[in-house]
């Protein structure tokens, strides 16, 4: 895989370059940080997406994977679960008090990542091992698609008495204040308040608003569902925006 990769790196190096010197700096490629303690993945990896014109970092540990968002300010974060001295949901945690930052997780095993999506620590995306690095990379360019992409359709503000919803800047506002979403929370509230009334089971969740078919269950959707509702509801308890249907899904009252 190795070799394959190095094969290419020659031969595709020259269209990244010429993207981030022929713009005068002015519109650099996203940087991705790549936070992996295994050397043979981290570089696999990183070849992969520098193939595709990223730039990468690279953070073998979760302090030093801090420092290295805290001076690189990358534009993803690829992070690893298990990382000496502080591990992943750490990491996450700490970013996540100063930043909205796309973050994909990576787990050792499928079954470990709908823990983590139950501990709520606000990844955007969750990848377990072993990943193909192709699928690696179309996941990381579909995550910053969505964090940075203006949908294609600028809508005109959705407004449901204090809870406003603006499509063209990607921005909700509760009673006059921005709500701070990340990219997938908007993505699955703006699907929900387009569809006002429709109950869409957790299935129809996955399939409409993560665009990427990968394993997992419903438990992806209950939990962003939480999240919403904790930021957007008056009262997270007793939803007014967001509503539970039972055995059958979720729907948005707007009402
Ligand atoms: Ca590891």
């Amino acid at each position: 895989m190795i070799s394959f990769a190095s094969g290419e790196v020659t031969h595709r190096g020259a269209p990244a370059s010429q993207l981030i010197t022929g713009t005068a700096g002015s519109r650099q490629m996203p940087t991705i940080l790549v936070v992996e303690d295994e050397a043979i993945v981290s570089e696999v990896v990183s070849d992969y997406l520098r193939r595709d014109g990223f730039q990468v970092i690279t953070a073998a540990d979760g302090l030093a994977a801090m420092e290295k968002f805290n001076s690189a300010r990358p534009d993803l974060v690829l992070l690893d679960l298990m990382l000496p001295s502080i591990d992943g949901l750490e990491v996450c945690r700490r970013i996540r008090l100063q930043s909205n930052v796309p973050i994909i997780m990576v787990t050792a095993k499928t079954e470990e990542t709908d823990t983590i999506i139950g501990l709520g620590v606000g990844a955007d995306d969750y990848v377990a091992k072993p990943f193909s690095p192709k699928e690696l990379v179309a996941r990381v360019k579909a995550v910053l698609r969505r964090a940075s992409a203006p949908p294609p359709i600028a809508g005109d503000p959705l407004s449901f008495g204090q809870l406003v919803i603006r499509p063209d800047r990607r921005q909700v506002e509760l009673s006059g204040k921005a709500v701070d979403l990340t990219a997938r929370e908007f993505d699955l509230l703006e699907f929900l308040a387009k569809h006002p009334g429709q109950v869409f089971s957790r299935d129809e969740l996955l399939d409409k608003v993560w665009d990427w078919a990968y394993v997992s269950d419903g438990g992806t959707v209950t939990v962003h569902i939480r999240r919403l509702r904790q930021k957007i509801e008056p009262d997270a308890e007793r939803p007014r925006y967001l509503k539970t249907v039972w055995g059958a899904g979720y729907k948005f009252d707007p009402s």
